[in-house]
């Protein structure tokens, strides 16, 4: 990672950098200083040197002695501070002033050049030289005079302004510099780490700031995170609401759900669960379009919101599916009048434009924790009573009941043993014999799978062959019926039935596999195709049309032929027949049941003809008397199966009964 300085560092350079630049600065000025004050200082002993000179001239030319002018001279010297002594020797290098001192040693080290005295002569050097020479009359005479500087004031003359500017600079310069320093501080090192903490941690909006650039950077900060924020509360709504109704969506029942779960569970408390689900819907959605479905669900979740309290919980969870949870609730009674009411609420008429529409609800109600201690037991459970509810004729309510739990415990155990009893080989086809009436010789049989457990008995298809369709199993069931049927085919090929014909049931959940007719291929390759029937029932035909009608055009082409089942109870089988190549129409059973209802016989009758005028085989299921078999003989039903002939039976039984009635 790239290193970083910061702005305090950065301003510690910089301070030191411009310390140093004003010292220098400082220095310099200063040296001129000292320089300028030498200068002065040497033109003051110049010209003293002078003024003496002309005092030796003037006075000694005159032939006056020395010591006669040694007033003129002390007065000389007293005047000047920066002169210490002053010593004039004559030619012979003797001391005349001060006073005869013939014997005093002169001092050395003097600065004769004295257009050269700078600051070090002055200092280093114990005085000036200068030679005189006087004329008395023609007679030459040297003299030579030496100043003795004052160094100590010579100093302090040079000095003194440069000391007086350090002790007044350095404090000031300093307090300058702190106050830089803290104003820097001020304005941007400590804006700056607010504007950062701002920024990280998104607390509380610093104030305004005084450098416009940080300013604007904190202007920009708060509006991106006022904005950030109002778009996370946006994101939430819509996380946890369901847009079109505004209610609480799936995600949201769930987290409610593990909370209540996770604080009734700790405080051993109850609470209800209402999944309600409208009756008609579809009838809505499907003949007045979405738009009016979607009002209506806007109408009813409105409803829903009225017909509760205030702490309970209104949820959308899929396209007509509501749940309500109570967290509170007194008795099963008061949660009961609560779901009359909102059955009541929602079924009273509602009035949409020229129309007046009515909607109906069914609701199934669970409670935590005896009908289910998991959010998704609970849900599944008060699903199930709901579609109770519905069974039970709809637009009512109903409780998770003891019989439920036991269906739905049922339920789970067929699911997990299933697989267990196919590896094990406890399925087994049974055969139920299907009747040429006009000449009362069995002709064909439907082949039925049982469930043989070694502890349970018999299990009835109609239990494990929806649950078998719900969890994918009954793909490889259906599998095995083939081929097992297609075995019995092929043993029953060298014996006297070898004229049957056997019809397999194949659930429309085959169809969804996409081996499918490959696995028919494989099933039927050692057989004789023209015994080989399968049954198929409409409702293969409500998903992937075309693809199915494709798959059963494969299946034709190859000469296996098709029985319609349970022909009558769907909703479309008109336009269905004449697409999909079916050879016979089993009529259901359940309008053979309706025989002595108004309107019964001429409804079988009606579908016989059909039947008849399509040119197909027609078998009537579930034939149980005889007079049933004389009239479907008299409307022209070829076939019948049913317990007035027999049961479906087990291989042995039913070859004893093929012989038996076909006189073999
Ligand atoms: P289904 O295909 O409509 O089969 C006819 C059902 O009616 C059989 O019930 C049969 O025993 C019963 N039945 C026949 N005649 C009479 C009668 O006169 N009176 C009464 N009360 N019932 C009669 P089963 O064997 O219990 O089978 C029920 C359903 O389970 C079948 O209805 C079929 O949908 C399904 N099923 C049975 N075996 C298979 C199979 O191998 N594969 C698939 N996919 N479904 C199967
Ligand atoms: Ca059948
Ligand atoms: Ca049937």
């Amino acid at each position: 990672m790239k290193s970083h300085i910061s702005i305090r560092t950065f301003s510690i350079v910089f301070v030191i950098f411009f310390t140093l630049i004003a010292l220098v600065s400082i220095y310099k000025m200063q040296s001129q200083e000292k320089a300028n004050i030498s200068k002065i200082i040497s033109s003051d002993l110049q010209s003293s040197i002078l003024s003496l000179s002309f005092i030796l001239k003037q006075n000694l030319k005159k032939d006056k002695d020395i010591s006669e002018i040694k007033a003129k001279l002390d007065n000389f010297q007293y005047q000047k501070k920066i002169i210490k002594n002053i010593y004039i020797s004559n030619q012979n290098n003797k001391i005349i002033y001060p006073h005869n001192k013939t014997n005093l040693l002169l001092p050395k080290n003097f600065c004769t050049d004295l257009n050269n005295l700078n600051t070090f002569n002055l200092l280093e050097k114990r005085g000036c030289k200068q030679k005189v020479v006087v004329y008395k009359g023609t007679k030459k005479i040297n003299y030579e005079i030496y100043i003795i500087t004052n160094h100590q004031d010579i100093k302090k003359l040079i000095y003194s302004p440069i000391y007086d500017f350090f002790y007044f600079f350095i404090p000031l310069f300093f307090i300058l510099l702190l106050l830089v320093w803290f104003y820097l501080e001020k304005i941007i090192i400590l804006p700056l780490e607010k504007l950062r903490q701002f920024a990280y941690y998104h607390l509380q909006e610093p104030k305004e700031f005084l450098i416009k650039e940080l300013e604007s950077i904190r202007y920009s900060l708060g509006v991106t995170f006022n904005r950030l924020e109002n778009e996370q509360k946006e994101l939430y709504k819509l996380s946890t609401k369901d847009t079109l109704s505004g209610l609480y969506n799936r995600l949201s029942l769930f987290d409610k759900l593990s909370q209540l779960i996770a604080k009734a569970k700790r405080e051993k408390e109850e609470f209800a669960v209402l999944f309600m689900d409208l009756d008609n819907f579809k009838d809505i959605n499907d003949y007045l379009g979405h738009d009016t479905g979607d009002d209506i669900l806007k109408y009813i979740s409105s409803i829903l919101l009225k017909s509760v309290r205030e702490n309970d919980f209104v949820s959308r969870i899929g396209g007509d599916e509501f749940v309500v949870v109570l967290p509170e609730f007194e008795s099963n009674i008061k949660i009961a009048e609560i779901a009359q009411r909102i059955i009541e609420n929602i079924s009273k008429p509602i009035e949409k434009e020229s129309e007046v529409l009515y909607v109906s609800a069914s609701i199934g109600i669970v409670i935590y924790p005896k009908d289910g201690e998991s959010v998704f037991e609970l849900i599944k459970n008060a699903d199930i009573t709901m579609y109770k509810a519905k069974e039970l004729g709809k637009n009512q309510f109903h409780f998770f009941t003891e019989e439920l739990h036991k269906n739905i415990e049922q339920k789970i155990n067929i699911q997990n043993a299933m697989k267990d009893a196919l590896e094990k080989g406890f399925f087994e086809l049974y055969y139920q014999p299907k009747v040429d009436i006009k000449k009362d010789k069995i002709v064909s049989c439907e082949a039925l799978v049982r469930w043989n457990d070694p502890k349970k008995g018999v299990i009835a298809p109609d239990l494990f062959i929806p649950i078998a369709e719900e969890n994918g199993f009954i793909i490889k069931l259906g599998e095995w019926v083939m081929k097992e049927g297609a075995k019995q085919i092929k043993k029953w090929h060298d014996t006297e039935l070898n004229d049957l014909k056997v019809s397999l049931n194949v659930s429309a959940y085959q169809f969804y596999d996409p081996k499918f007719y490959d696995k028919v291929l494989q099933a039927t390759k050692q057989i004789d195709i023209s015994k080989f029937d399968l049954e198929i029932t409409e409702s293969a035909f409500l998903k992937d049309t075309n693809q199915n009608i494709k798959t059963i055009e494969q299946i034709k082409d190859i000469g296996i032929s098709l029985s319609l089942d349970d022909f009558g109870t769907g909703f479309s089988s008109l336009s269905y027949l004449r697409q999909i190549p079916v050879d016979t129409l089993k009529i259901d059973k359940s309008f053979i049941d309706a025989y002595n209802e108004i309107n019964g016989k001429s409804f079988i009758a009606l579908i016989v003809n059909i039947g008849k005028t399509l040119g197909l085989n027609i078998v009537a299921e579930g034939v149980e008397s005889k007079e049933q078999l004389d009239f479907l003989n008299e409307i022209g039903c070829s076939q019948v199966q049913g317990y007035y002939h027999s049961k479906p039976l087990p291989i042995k039984d039913f070859e004893k009964l093929y012989k038996k009635y076909n006189k073999i």
